[in-house]
């Protein structure tokens, strides 16, 4: 039976709106294309809410969940063998601010088609008990703002209600304990347990409490390995929604041993915009496919500048790392301004000034981060369903 816009429209209608009722009563559906098997659909959440200019940000960390609702209902309803489908979720004024496609194979012997050439991941990798999604932030080089990423990703997602710790696994150069302002505090240990830093509403670990900030920390490979599996392993997380590890930079022994001897919900690929970088990260991005670790997407950071006179500069080719990730067919989760506020917070150890706009240079940066973690949370998201269904696959831009 050929796809048609009713069968989309009884589908959507079957997709509970987060503040009750189905989109298609709440006249959140303001449009449906069809074209053969490939459907277009644009979806405003904030439909009947005349004084609401922007999504709800719990509607929006739900994207991604409830588009994958969207395309199963969709898939489901017309019994087609394929399905393409383009959601864009706009807000008031009209704006994308969510872009998912999907390439959803209906019939049961195709899903997988698509990654031929992804190894699983070990399956010897175990999860950390009590922790729900561990991600992993790397990046081909260093000072692209790694760690930056992490900490403020770290802090996003703690502002939303969810329970995060982050991992310092920088064991050759940590920067947790400046960023986060750990100098004065020391690691507490029960029992031969790591008791984790619990500062600015998140959980925190790091080498750099562990040995002396004044030595370098030179690490032989085994002991690289040792160390990284012992700081995982021996600290007392509790219950967690996220577990951020900030990795060293590279393609080194220690991504390598993360990705074999934990199950990782994903990584996310740090970025600068130059061509010296992307290249880089498109190796980081291969150590992950060849490694079977979900790439969750890409984040542009020193995307650009907005100097005092409130212009824009481009000082390092804006969009570069976003190209990158379209190349890779990757999602980008976002860019991030060079920020004089934001270095200073940083090296401050104050990161949650950067979601306060009179402590973070104007309202772009907090914007900025916030767009970033709602991204996040969509793709982990997406990334867990796919886990448990094999279903459909989706892509987020
Ligand atoms: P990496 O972990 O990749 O080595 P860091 O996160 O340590 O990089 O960042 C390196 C330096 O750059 C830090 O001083 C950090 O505060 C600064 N930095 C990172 N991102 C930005 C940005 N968007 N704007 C301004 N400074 C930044």
């Amino acid at each position: 039976m050929p796809l048609t816009k009713e069968l989309i429209n009884d589908a959507l209608s079957g997709v509970a709106h987060p503040d009750g009722g189905d989109l298609v009563s709440r006249d959140c559906v303001l449009n449906i294309a069809l074209c053969s098997d490939d459907a277009s659909v644009r979806i405003c959440y904030t439909q009947g809410h005349p004084d609401q200019q922007q999504p709800d940000r719990n509607a929006l960390s739900n994207m991604g969940k409830f588009a994958e609702q969207v395309i199963r209902a969709a898939a489901k309803a017309e019994g087609v063998e394929s399905l393409g489908l383009i959601i864009d979720f706009v807000d008031h004024a009209g704006q994308v601010v969510l872009k998912l496609k999907s390439d959803t194979k209906t019939s049961a012997e195709t899903p997988k088609e698509k990654q031929p050439e992804q190894a699983p991941q070990n399956t010897n990798a175990a999860g950390v008990p009590g922790v729900k999604h561990i991600i992993a932030v790397g990046a081909g080089k260093g000072g692209v703002g790694k760690s930056t990423v992490a900490i403020n990703l770290a802090i996003g997602l703690a502002r939303k209600g969810h329970s995060v710790g982050v991992l310092d696994g920088d064991i050759y150069g940590p920067s947790l304990p400046t960023m986060l302002g750990l100098q004065a505090l020391d690691q507490a240990v029960i029992e031969s347990t790591l008791q984790p830093f619990l500062v600015h509403g998140i959980k925190s670990i790091t080498m750099g409490k562990l040995v002396d900030a004044d030595k370098p920390l030179i690490w032989r490979g085994p002991m690289a390995h040792g160390a990284f599996t012992q700081l995982i392993e021996r600290t007392q997380w509790g219950e967690l929604d996220f577990l951020i590890i900030d990795l060293p930079p590279g393609t080194g022994d220690v991504p390598l041993t993360l990705a074999q001897s934990v199950q990782l919900t994903g990584a996310v690929i740090v970025c600068t915009p130059q061509k010296v970088a992307q290249d880089d990260a498109v190796r980081a991005s291969k150590m992950f496919e060849s490694l079977g670790v979900d790439r969750l997407g890409v984040v542009e950071n020193m995307s650009y500048f907005i100097g005092d006179d409130g212009k824009e500069y481009d000082i390092f080719g804006k969009g570069g790392a976003q190209k990158m990730a379209q190349n890779l067919g990757l999602p980008f989760l976002g860019s991030i301004p060079i920020n004089t506020a934001l270095r200073r917070n940083m090296d401050d150890g104050n990161p949650t000034k950067n979601f306060e706009a009179d402590s973070a240079g104007g309202p772009q940066l907090p914007a900025a981060l916030e767009q970033l973690t709602d991204q996040l949370i969509a793709q982990v998201t997406l990334a867990s369903m796919n886990k448990s269904s094999q279903a459909p696959t989706l892509s987020i831009s």
